[in-house]
């Protein structure tokens, strides 16, 4: 298996630190909003990675952060007049939510930064007893690139010639930096602000800091691959290496992964430009996993150009995709018992076939996750199947047939190839008599979680005064 390494800039063979296990680290969103579908992506494309992972027969340990202490969060916050939290735990739930819809496993563990300062603080004490951070006289404790003669080799960047670029350029507020590629580990608090005591001053850590302490105390001081979004290489993930290498003494991390943007127009999809949709704005228009399907469609390193019509296009190959399980699931209902275990002399042919597109799905999938040509693979399946599976057929090659489409499909993909069952109104009609029942009660938990299982049957409910209405999201 080869894996495109961002810091050697080349495909290298994959070889876990440990036989048969991965340690992986995937940077998570900050919650201060919805995620938009460039988000999206490395969530799906390294899910993909980790279920190839699986099925190859892997322990993954897979480990995801959400970033739930910053400005934007705490400006939201401000915006609404409530503690920083309240934002960062509705969107921390609204999130998963989505990664739910999109069929992302969640993580082995999902740590969240303000639960992880004491580490935080404990690895910047470090990194000071070192002599590779020092503090201000304000309280602010900042990294000192210049001690780290490593610092630059991930971005590839000339150390030499950041430091003359920058000479000048003192910001406000950072004339106490030594250095003004130095960056900051932990600052002093401002009025308005969620902070938390450290020998330094009552403050809160700098974004970089948090990964390199959940990496290590979930995955251990070097990890297999640390990955996301080609915009955290720097200084982000630039910033983790020097924090993690300098305090440790060990390498970081043996991969380094990055997906490319999704763009609009062939402009980066960012909430800074305004030129996004919410992972809720496409959902509400077609099934999550066309969306899935989309983001897959491309290598994960290529930027890929979000359009209405390639949507549409994939929506009609999904749909090929549920049509073909559809027939196969009714063609297996309808032999069971009376079906042949034994396959013809042609069905065992069409399986060499298959065989052919299963290798070649591995192939792809193990040329740097290139998950392009393994949906190939699965659409050429299908076309098998749709070209071979009738009623003449014998069941043990019908079962073959779907049971291939969901290891790859449903299990690597993730993507999945059932028809959603049409939910019948008398069924909704049960559970919001339930849901009033747990009302009545005060069992709010109870209420809540039979909306969130009807949200996710595609059912919203409203609360109205003549009593509660629903329609087909
Ligand atoms: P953020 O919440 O901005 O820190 O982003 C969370 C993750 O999404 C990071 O891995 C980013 O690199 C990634 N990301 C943000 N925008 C895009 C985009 N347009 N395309 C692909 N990845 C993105
Ligand atoms: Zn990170």
């Amino acid at each position: 298996m080869k894996i495109f390494d961002t810091l050697q800039r080349r495909k290298i063979d994959f070889k876990p630190i440990e036989e048969g296990k991965v340690t992986m680290y995937v940077c998570g969103p900050t919650v201060y909003n919805l995620i938009h579908i460039g988000n999206a992506r490395p969530m799906i494309v390294f899910d993909t990675f980790r279920r190839y992972l699986e099925y190859k027969g892997y322990d993954v340990k897979y480990v995801s952060n959400f970033t739930d202490v910053d400005d934007k969060i705490i400006k939201a916050a401000n915006e609404e007049g409530v503690d920083s939290s309240v934002i960062s735990e509705r969107y921390i739930a609204e999130c998963q939510k989505d990664m739910q819809a999109l069929n992302v496993e969640p993580a082995t563990v999902h740590p969240q930064a303000t639960k992880e300062i004491d580490g935080m603080i404990n690895m910047i004490q470090t990194l000071i007893d070192k002599g590779h951070a020092y503090a201000a006289e304000d309280g602010t404790v900042y990294f000192s690139v210049a001690s780290d003669p490593g610092y630059g080799k991930l971005s590839h960047k000339d150390m030499d010639e950041m430091m003359s670029g920058l000479r000048d350029l003192k910001v406000s507020g950072e004339e106490q930096k030594r250095n003004p590629n130095d960056f900051v580990l932990w600052k002093p608090k401002k009025e308005g602000e969620p902070s938390w005591p450290s020998p330094w001053c009552d403050g809160r850590p700098g974004w970089h800091i948090e990964c390199s302490v959940m990496s290590q105390k979930y995955l251990g001081d070097t990890i297999d691959i640390h990955a996301g979004g080609e915009d955290l290489i720097f200084p982000h993930h630039e910033n983790e290496i020097a924090q993690s290498e300098c305090a440790t003494g060990k390498p970081f991390c043996n991969y380094w992964m990055h997906n490319g943007f999704l763009k609009i127009n062939n402009e980066k999809m960012s909430k800074s430009l305004g030129n996004f949709f919410t992972v809720r704005d496409i959902t509400a228009q077609y099934d999550p996993m066309v969306l899935r399907l989309f983001i897959l469609s491309a290598q994960y390193r290529t930027p890929l150009n979000f359009s209405k019509e390639l949507m549409d296009q994939i929506k009609a190959s999904y749909e090929r995709i549920l049509n073909c399980t559809d027939k196969l699931s009714a063609l297996i209902k309808a032999k069971e018992g009376a079906g042949e275990a034994q396959m013809s002399e042609a069905e065992l042919k069409s399986k060499e076939t298959v065989e052919g597109y299963i290798r070649d799905f591995e192939s792809a999938m193990e040329d740097d996750n290139n998950t392009a040509n393994a949906e190939t693979a699965v659409f050429e399946i299908v076309r098998v199947a749709n070209a071979t599976a009738d009623e003449n057929s014998n069941l043990a090659y019908v079962e073959y047939l779907l049971n291939t489409i969901k290891k790859l499909c449903d299990g690597v993909l993730g993507v999945i190839s059932e028809r959603k069952k049409e939910v019948l109104d008398a069924e909704i009609e049960e559970l919001i008599a339930k849901r009033q029942a747990a009302r009545k009660a005060k069992d709010f938990a109870a209420a809540d979680a039979i909306r969130d299982q009807l949200l996710s049957m595609g059912i919203v409910l409203e609360d109205t005064r003549e009593g509660v209405k629903w329609k087909r999201a």
